[in-house]
């Protein structure tokens, strides 16, 4: 049961496994491989290994940390969701969108969230645990393995399935790292998005990092008082507070950030915030992504008209903020983060 996950193993860790099972340290190299490269889904199809280090292995090991409970394609055939179950019974979701040359995959970083955003589907779960490196790098190993098949692969990842990465910081970023080994999965940097709901030391903390991978921030309102509503985080880190630690990140960085924004009708998208936003952002490297809400369970939120959604971007125009209205892919298959596991698990439609 306590068999430690080969992917929560540094190179140099698993070149020690190797070194304590008394194998040469060239083995560590091919096992790398076989793992980042190759996709493999168990120790047994590491087939340049002998066979008695693939039994050593296998009785020291584990590779997949959960299994398919369920899952589910969008109508369009183009998104696809899965929900994990992990040895301890958790879930966690991860969604695969194809969109022309991209597959990108919406990975999660925690079973729930401890966040509690009054629209979301994982913040209405509650906290269960942070994922470990080895769930979050598994999540996209499985989808390279099946993309792999159709001699596709894995183009793009966005942290914004279940959890708040910047709370599970280290295993987050420890997995960003995994992923982006030039000896191993090697995927760019700059293709992995992180997105935050704006905790303030843990952006200072990114920023000072340097690190590559875009980032961006769940804004969704551009008052306080609409901001406590949505988001109860904001009463320990106010939107001035946020606003500040993002400035810090583009002045340290020179990279633009993202904002997200979820329009809700009648809500957050009047004319009133659009032009507090375009106040805030002003000048700032940065760009705003629209999204009609996904509607939840435990909201009653819903998303803007077309024509609302129109009348907030052409309101930011007139400020010089730039924005993109993005489409909500695979809705009809509780894609948004958090919906699947509700639905299986608590029989909610
Ligand atoms: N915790 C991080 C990342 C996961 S949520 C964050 O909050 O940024 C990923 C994105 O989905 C966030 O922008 C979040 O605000 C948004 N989101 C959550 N529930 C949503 C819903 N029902 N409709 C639209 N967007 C939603
Ligand atoms: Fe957590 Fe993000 Fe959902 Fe908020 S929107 S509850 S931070 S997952």
């Amino acid at each position: 049961m306590n068999k430690p996950n080969l992917y929560n193993l540094t190179f140099n860790q698993l070149t020690q496994l190797l070194t304590d099972l008394d194998e040469p340290k060239f083995r560590a190299r091919q096992v790398w491989e076989w793992l980042y490269q190759k996709y493999v889904p168990d120790v047994a199809a590491m087939a340049n290994l002998p066979k008695g280090l693939r039994e050593k292995l296998d009785t020291a090991v584990t590779l997949t940390p959960f299994h398919i409970a369920s899952e589910q394609f969008s109508n369009d055939g183009l998104t696809k969701k899965v929900l994990f179950q992990l040895p301890d019974g958790q879930y966690i979701e991860t969604v695969l969108m194809r969109y022309d040359k991209r597959r990108t995959l919406c990975i999660s970083t925690q079973a729930g969230c401890a966040m509690g955003c009054v629209f979301c589907a994982t913040g209405q779960m509650g906290f269960f645990r942070h994922l470990s490196v080895g769930e979050i790098v598994a999540q996209v190993l499985h989808f390279a393995r099946e993309l792999a098949q159709t001699g596709e692969h894995v183009t793009n990842i966005v942290m914004m399935g279940m959890g708040e990465p910047l709370h599970n910081y280290e295993n987050t970023l420890t997995a960003v790292d995994r992923l982006t080994d030039p000896t191993g999965f090697n995927l760019g940097a700059r293709k992995i998005t992180i997105s935050t709901v704006g905790l303030v030391p843990a952006i200072r903390r990114y920023a000072d990092e340097q690190r590559q991978t875009p980032l961006a921030v769940s804004l969704h309102a551009a008052t306080d008082e609409e901001r406590d509503k949505l988001i109860p985080v904001n009463r320990r880190w106010p939107i001035t507070a946020v606003l500040d630690a993002c400035r810090y990140y583009v002045e340290k960085t020179g990279r633009r950030l993202t904002f997200e924004w979820a329009l809700i009708a009648h809500e957050n998208d009047t004319i009133e915030q659009a032009q507090a936003l375009g106040k805030l952002l002003h000048g700032l490297l940065c760009h705003v992504n629209l999204i009609p809400l996904n509607p939840t369970a435990g909201y009653g939120g819903q998303p803007s008209s077309r024509e609302r959604v129109a009348a907030f971007q052409a309101e930011l125009a007139r400020y010089g903020v730039s924005s993109t209205v993005r489409v909500r892919r695979g809705i009809d298959i509780q894609a948004g983060c958090g919906q699947l596991r509700d639905r299986v698990v608590s029989g909610k439609q």
